[in-house]
């Protein structure tokens, strides 16, 4: 009994571990650049997807982002409008896959994070960091505990990823017109990726709680590394009420749009790039800046 429920406590701290690394570094640093992390910190996160997903950072990316060119539309990796929110919640892993194992879609959705060295060496071999990962949960618990928080946390993690994409597509509040809901006991289990209307309504705020009531733990931990000095906010559009409103280090939003154009690429659609430039552009006017970058149409 004593070996189960250490195992479960190991087990979902591993799961919180990951799913902060999962939302701040993938999805908030990388896939919208909603803030800029410094060497040190960007590599203990690269770390820990490795050893506690094995994620390869630029498929993830790819597929996020592709998830909001075409949110709940043909071409949606994971949408419950076309497929139904059980059988995403099921088979989001293999439908994760299939896309991230599509070259085209990260050489058009990811080509900001070509593979670097250390990808080569160790961080594109998901089974090592993997093995990596049980193995320290081994060494440190013994065998039996070790094994079953495994368990636990890829039961918790993958079912909270599953649960972002199939359940918060499907139920929760949803005061800003869009498909996804927020759903704050989600946000608990996912570190704040279940306020998902929020997310989706501004996809490149750093912030994903708008509303005082909202808890968004990812936040806490960004807080934390500006304090530290080792994240930099890049901009706040997700403000609804003052308390969210433009926190932190700012740069000007043309600068803002024109980085995000670069980093996109030239010869990109502004559509292919939903997420990380639309909601600034729309919301302060600068489409001018945008035709004059990539061609998009005023
Ligand atoms: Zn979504
Ligand atoms: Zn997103």
């Amino acid at each position: 009994m004593r070996i189960v429920l250490v195992a479960l406590v190991v087990g979902v701290a591993a799961s919180v571990v990951a799913n902060m690394a999962t939302t701040v570094y993938l999805h908030r640093a990388l896939a919208h650049r909603a803030l800029m992390l410094r060497a040190p910190a960007a590599h203990a996160f690269r770390f820990v997807i490795w050893v506690s997903t094995g994620i390869r950072p630029r498929q993830w990316v790819a597929v996020h982002r592709k998830h909001h060119a075409f949110t709940d539309v043909e071409g949606d990796p994971h949408s419950p409008v076309l497929h139904g929110w059980v059988k995403v919640q099921m088979l989001n892993v293999a439908m994760y896959r299939k896309e991230a194992k599509n070259p085209r879609t990260v050489e058009r959705y990811a080509r900001d994070l070509p593979p670097t060295i250390l990808d080569r060496l160790f961080y594109d071999h998901a089974l090592v960091g993997l093995g990596v990962g049980v193995a320290s949960l081994v060494l440190l618990f013994g065998w039996q505990v070790g094994l079953l928080a495994a368990f636990v946390h890829v039961n918790m993690y993958l079912g909270g990823s599953a649960a972002v994409n199939a359940i918060g597509h499907h139920f929760g509040r949803r005061p800003y017109d869009n498909n996804a809901g927020n759903l704050q006991w989600l946000a608990f289990v996912t570190a704040g990726e279940g306020l998902h209307n929020n997310h989706h309504a501004k996809p490149t705020s750093a912030k994903l709680a708008h509303r005082w009531f909202e808890v968004d733990p990812g936040w806490g931990l960004i807080k934390s590394l500006t304090w530290l000095r080792l994240a930099k906010l890049r901009v706040m559009t997700g403000a609804t009420n003052a308390s969210a409103q433009r926190v932190g280090e700012q740069l000007p939003v043309d600068e803002v749009v024109e980085e995000r154009v670069d980093v996109a690429g030239p010869g990109i659609a502004v559509v292919d790039v939903v997420g990380v430039l639309p909601d600034i552009a729309c919301e302060h006017g600068v489409r001018a800046v945008l035709q004059r970058q990539i061609g998009v149409p005023r």
